[in-house]
């Protein structure tokens, strides 16, 4: 079923989000349990990395699809709030309603700096969302100094998920593009929830900005030199293919993670909606530098 995603967005605030959120918000944090009473391990070597740092500091709870390490127990609680919240949301936008399996993720909250630099050491940070997603784990830090968007939490949350359903082939700009696109929407819905009068933003790009398309499919990481334009590129490309049509888009998400080359499976999965490679980034140019 294919639904306009301004229209899923009221309907999800309006039948299960906000329910759901006053749901979370109303248990009294999460319940400790020692790391051996947790109902899976986590199988990726970087926790065993993380839980190595001041093992005697971290503690250990599940909720419904994470299971969360941390060291206070409040920072974690409004870290588990926005987690399962975003779970859905992006679950959702996928049409996943049935998890890809019972497993659930982990999710480690750093408290301290140093032992964050010491662990960045072995993952790859995020430059743009400061937080490290890896083969189905999320790492993260919580400092008041550290400048976390608003958005990071729902944006590892989307590459968790889209790691989970659909591998870890899914192209640089593709799997950016649409953490940001879902966690940009996601936000917004997140502080509506919570009284707050909020729209998602997408930033608009003068034709001369953007990176050549061929450029930008091509790129195997997000380049240093052009970060953001990168990341507002790919979530304006995202969200133009999926407002135009999200049926297809899901397909294109699909056979690109199986492998399929950019231009000739948008030209098949999109056919009938643009003519050919020249007519799709004439209506993208004209679509980027639109503001939304
Ligand atoms: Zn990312």
């Amino acid at each position: 079923m294919s639904l306009r995603l301004g229209t899923f967005f009221l309907l999800l605030l309006a039948t299960t989000a906000s329910g759901q959120l006053d749901q979370l918000q109303g248990l009294n944090g999460l319940q400790d349990v020692p790391l051996t009473g947790l109902s899976q391990p986590d199988n990726n070597p970087l926790g065993a990395v993380a839980l190595a740092l001041h093992p005697e500091d971290w503690k250990h709870a599940e909720g419904e699809h994470f299971i969360y390490h941390y060291v206070r127990s409040f920072v974690a609680t409004r870290i588990s709030v926005e987690a399962e919240f975003n779970f859905r949301v992006v679950a959702q936008v996928l049409e996943k309603e049935a998890p890809a399996s019972e497993r659930k993720s982990h999710i480690y909250i750093f408290d301290r700096p140093g032992d964050w630099r010491e662990f960045q050491k072995a993952g790859e940070l995020e430059p743009w969302s400061g937080g490290i997603q890896s083969a189905g784990s999320l790492f993260l830090l919580s400092d008041p100094s550290y400048k976390f968007s608003g958005n990071t939490v729902c944006h590892e949350i989307a590459h968790l998920l889209l790691y989970r359903y659909y591998g870890s082939h899914i192209p640089c700009w593709l799997n950016e593009g649409f953490a940001e696109y879902v966690s940009r929407n996601s936000r917004a819905s997140y502080q509506r929830a919570r009284g707050y009068l909020a729209k998602p933003h997408s930033s608009s790009l003068a034709p001369e900005e953007l990176i050549p398309l061929d450029q930008l499919t091509a790129m195997i990481r997000p380049p240093n030199e052009q970060v953001d334009i990168f990341y507002d590129e790919s979530e304006r490309l995202v969200r133009f293919l999926a407002q135009a049509d999200q049926t297809r888009f899901l397909a294109l998400l699909q056979v690109m993670a199986g492998g399929e080359e950019f231009e000739h499976a948008l030209l098949r999965v999109y056919a009938g909606t643009f003519a050919s490679r020249s007519d799709f980034e004439e209506k993208f140019h004209s679509y980027a530098s639109r503001d939304l």
